[in-house]
């Protein structure tokens, strides 16, 4: 317990129970309040930490139950359409048809449970995604580095943040300097600089220099913070009970098909109104044309659409998180289907991110890179001086300006540094090393010692440094180090201050080479000297360039300069930055591999054959940027080819000659493009309607990713930053997964389609017999009772229209082009299919079915049929068949419905599982309608006789069979003339 005095403005933290850390205030002296916290600034033990998570409990926000059981269902059986219902129950009541009122109310509990049931699934599925991406978080545990899930922060603990994180915790800051975004808290967007003080502090918590908040995120800089509160008791625990919860809000899809239901249910009342008069006229009494009123409108309100949209997306939301695609909103899903552009970047993306170097350049020759190491070999197999000195000068600047830390080096944060500050030119041989093992590959296995880590970049070049046999440990490194200037993808380089030897201090710069040319001054002679850096040696130097970046390699220039002292001004790199990274030496290039990741090119081929465009925007270079991106198939075969857009010439380009280039059929290359390019780019092709999908990993990708219809962030690779601006996140960081998450979105739309036509497709044999009597005066009796419709929208409809849901992808899926952003999900094409052929053909066929029964029978048009007339079994029979038909030509639909160009044969008649379960019920539940004796008096039907039985049978094979050759027709028409786009 803290022995002290609590201060004012504390105590509100001041939680009861036996917690022994959770009373403290963040703003107390840092020696004070390490000793409450019982913490150490190298971290606490992974025992300690173990034994608090049980005393604090898990460092995340217990989520408000905001939904629970009795108000999700109620509010299924509140919801408009079901108002209706309740509506067409109570008029059903009070004109003294018990029976179907009560049938109605079945109608609305049992849609009600479904769309319950539907609702869990699809919130359990989007639920579950939270599991794919676990936030972690790096902390120091027993003096080391560690990723750890944010749930598993405990107070005491010490965080390092970094560009990008997610801060974990309320924390204090212990050393480094951080820029956060506190909109979370706030409201306000624009960065505040923190760093760690001494100075006593009282204002708000809020304000205080030196402290950190759960829920911010860091916009640049980095630092070591000492947690201080963990879960519900940080500020945005105490804020509000927000959580990480994936958005469920309405997709176009969802909104279109509300409309739809509206129209339809509109529709449905009309016809019930105006059945009213006819059904008068033609001789019904009131009650029964009511009655027969209701059932109409009962049976065409299509309740149950909206919940299988929902239940299909989500279905489609879990598909894709299997396949490393998590979205964060369950209409992307939609949204991805209709892709017309993606806008990916190159590294790690279309590439496998792992650098590997190949070529070495300095003025002492030129080096090929291979798995031995060179500087230890006794044949280095070249003709470059072993003894140069700017060999071993640049060796030890790549291992200096470097984040990373190669697998086997055993360094430990906050564990003793070693003593002795080797300066370049005195670098001891070292350890004898693995590093050299040039093309290790990553584990994916939580960080150790046993793996590298890092930006793939630098460890490539670490590799490069560690080939020509510099120490590439990190413990010596960041001994030197005395500042840095982080990576920034706008300058496209990063330098380091280092005491090279006591009072001796030198920066070491790296970057893209016209990054770090543009800086230097002089050239590293093999000597170890200095020359100036002629014109001549400029384009010695282009020319190299040009040809490894042909080549497809990432080439670095690496320079570097004395400093007589430490610049004079704060750690903040963008005071000293300018004046230390100018009059350079221009110590060598590296060329690094990155080859394209297995199945890039499958994808990209996949993309063309799709009509989706592929542009790159990549900071690399143009030259290296085409050649991967022609390697992979960008700007090749099924394309108009590839044009590589410079940045400068980028930024120079009105918006109107952008837009043209957009335009263009060509396929981009955007090289050396800087943030504010991909929210240009993204912008641009919004206006120009197409529907982008862009994918972005660092801090300042977040608006471009905002911007597109589907930004897509690195799982791996990106910061937390970016994957929260996203709306999906890719977990193995793959190109491929992109155009997975497509097709995956193209399906689930696709199958929304065909469960609209099946149910749109049963309306038409519904109403058509009513037509039917009407228009003949009363001479025709009524073909379908009010029940046995009631008893097609229960019982038989349900379960098919939610098995076409599960349509697995049409062949042909990624062969059309995308849809429009602005067609609707019913086109006329559907309709003119639904209710043309399906519909028509079935209300034929069981108008058909009702007269053969009748007329078999004996009966002739006028012929009375009720209760009490010679003819009433034999019209009760009649009325049972034509229920029957309806069940058949159901299931000839469902085949039919199942894809919208193939044939049926295409995609098997036996893939769909769930579908022939649907219709096995279909049949079933029809049967014990038709032959439990005891249902008979409530529903009005009867046996049917076996030979009547016989004429169901073709009914089914003849509606599929009319789609299926109408389809046919449709391929045979589109062959002769291709969809253009
Ligand atoms: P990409 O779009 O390929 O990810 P980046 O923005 O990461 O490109 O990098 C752009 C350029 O900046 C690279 O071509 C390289 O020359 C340089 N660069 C990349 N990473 C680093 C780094 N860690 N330090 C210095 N320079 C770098
Ligand atoms: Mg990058």
């Amino acid at each position: 317990m803290n022995p002290g005095p609590v201060p004012p403005g504390a105590t509100d933290r001041i939680t009861a129970g036996p917690d022994p850390v959770a009373v403290t205030d963040p703003r107390e002296p840092l020696a004070l309040l390490l000793r409450d916290l019982r913490a150490g600034r190298g971290g606490l033990s992974e025992r300690e930490a173990a034994r608090r998570l049980v005393s604090a409990g898990p460092n995340e926000l217990s989520r408000r139950r905001g939904r629970t059981w009795p108000r999700e269902i109620a509010r299924q059986l509140i919801h408009p359409l079901a108002l209706l219902l309740w509506l067409a129950a109570v008029l059903a009541a009070v004109s003294g048809s018990a029976a179907l009122a009560v049938a109605i109310v079945v109608v609305v509990l049992l849609n009600a449970a479904v769309a319950f049931v539907q609702e869990q699934h699809a919130e359990k599925a989007v639920e579950a995604l939270a599991a794919f991406l676990p936030p972690l978080a790096t902390v120091l545990r027993d003096d080391a580095e560690r990723r750890v899930p944010v749930r598993e922060i405990v107070p005491g603990d010490v965080l390092v943040i970094g560009e990008g994180d997610r801060v974990a915790a309320d924390a204090r800051l212990l050393d480094g300097y951080v820029e956060v975004d506190m909109s979370m808290l706030t409201g306000e967007s624009v960065p505040v600089a923190r760093s760690a003080t001494e100075a006593p502090d009282t204002g708000p918590l809020l304000a205080a220099e030196d402290l950190v908040f759960s829920g911010t995120s860091c916009t640049a800089g980095s630092a070591r913070v000492l947690v201080v509160a963990t879960g519900m008791n940080t500020e945005i625990g105490r804020l509000a009970a927000l959580s990480e919860r994936v958005q469920r809000d309405e997709s176009p899809l969802e909104r279109q098909v509300r409309r739809v239901a509206w129209l339809i249910a509109a529709v449905a009342v009309g016809v019930g109104v105006a059945f009213l008069p006819i059904g008068l006229a033609a001789g019904l009494p009131f009650g029964e044309a009511l009655t027969f009123a209701i059932g109409l409108l009962v049976a065409n309100v299509p309740e149950g659409l909206l919940p299988t949209i929902t239940l299909a997306l989500a279905v489609g939301v879990r598909v894709l998180a299997r396949r490393g695609a998590v979205v964060r909103r369950l209409s992307a899903v939609e949204t991805l289907g209709s892709t017309t552009v993606i806008c990916t970047d190159k590294t790690g993306t279309l590439t496998e991110n792992r650098m590997r170097p190949v070529r070495l350049w300095t003025t002492a020759g030129d080096l090929p890179v291979d798995g031995v190491n060179w500087a230890a070999s006794a044949d280095g197999g070249s003709s470059v001086d072993r003894s140069s000195r700017v060999l071993a000068a640049l060796g030890a600047a790549l291992a200096s300006c470097s984040d990373a830390q190669l697998a086997g080096d055993t360094y430990q944060t906050g564990g003793q540094v070693p003593s002795g500050r080797p300066g370049p030119d005195d670098a001891p041989p070292g350890p004898p090393r693995q590093g050299t093992e040039l093309s290790k590959r990553d584990d994916e296995s939580e960080d150790r010692g046993d793996e590298d880590r890092g930006d793939p970049t630098e460890i490539g070049l670490l590799r490069a440094a560690a080939w020509l046999g510099a120490d590439t440990g990190r413990a010596v490194r960041l001994a030197r180090r005395c500042l840095q200037a982080p990576f920034d993808p706008r300058l496209r380089r990063m330098t380091t201050v280092d005491e090279t030897a006591p009072g001796r201090f030198a920066a070491f710069v790296k970057g893209a080479p016209e990054a770090v040319l543009e800086r230097c001054e002089t050239l590293a002679t093999p000597d170890g000297g200095a020359r100036p850096l002629a014109a001549a040696d400029r384009d010695q130097v282009a020319a190299l360039l040009a040809a490894l970046a042909a080549d497809g390699l990432r080439v670095l220039a690496i320079a570097d300069r004395e400093l007589p002292a430490l610049p004079a001004t704060g750690p903040d790199h963008r005071e000293w930055r300018d004046g230390v990274e100018s009059g350079l030496r221009l110590l060598g290039v590296v060329a690094l591999a990155d080859p394209p990741r297995a199945g890039v090119a499958d994808a990209v081929a996949a993309c063309h054959r799709a009509g989706i465009r592929i542009n790159v925007v990549t900071g690399d270079h143009g030259l290296t940027a085409a050649a991967v991106a022609r390697q992979v198939g960008i700007g090749g075969q099924g394309t108009a080819g590839l044009r590589i857009v410079a940045a400068e010439e980028l930024d120079t380009l009105p918006e109107s000659e952008l837009d043209e280039l957009l335009r263009d059929d060509r396929e981009l290359v955007f090289a050396r493009s800087s943030p504010e390019t991909k929210l240009r780019i993204a912008d641009a092709l919004r206006d120009l309607g197409q529907v982008v999908a862009m994918t972005g990993d660092g801090v300042n990708d977040a608006p471009a990713l905002r911007r597109a219809d589907i930004g897509i962030a690195m799982g791996r690779s990106g910061t937390d930053v970016a994957r929260e601006a996203s709306t999906m996140v890719l977990t193995d960081d793959d190109f491929a997964t992109i155009v997975a998450a497509i097709r995956a979105g193209r399906q689930v739309y696709d199958n929304v389609r065909k469960f609209v036509l099946y149910i749109f497709a049963h309306a038409v044999p519904e109403v058509v017999p009513f037509l039917v009597f009407a228009l003949s005066g009363g001479a025709v009796p009524l073909p379908l009772t009010v029940l046995q419709i009631l008893m097609i929208d229960l019982g038989t409809e349900t379960l098919p229209a939610l098995a076409l849901g599960r349509e697995p992808a049409e062949p042909g899926l990624m062969s059309r082009p995308p849809r429009p952003r602005r067609e609707g999900v019913i086109r006329p094409a559907m309709l003119l299919r639904a209710w043309g052929i399906l519909g028509v053909l079935s209300a034929v066929l069981v108008l058909a079915a009702f007269f053969v029964v009748l007329g078999r029978g004996g009966w002739h048009p006028g012929d009375p049929v009720g209760a009490g007339d010679p003819l009433h079994h034999i019209y009760l029979e009649a009325t049972t068949m034509s229920f029957l038909a309806i069940v058949a030509c159901q299931i000839g639909t469902a085949l039919a419905a199942r894809t919208e160009h193939a044939a049926l044969r295409e995609v098997g008649l036996f893939s769909n599982r769930l579908l022939l379960y649907g219709i096995a019920f279909e049949i079933a539940f029809a049967a014990a309608v038709v032959y439990l004796p005891f249902l008979h008096p409530v529903l009005d039907t009867v046996a049917v006789s076996p030979s009547n039985l016989i004429f169901l049978l073709p009914m089914p094979i003849i509606v599929w069979g009319a789609d299926e050759l109408w389809r046919a027709a449709r391929r045979r028409r589109a062959q002769r003339q291709p969809v253009t786009h």
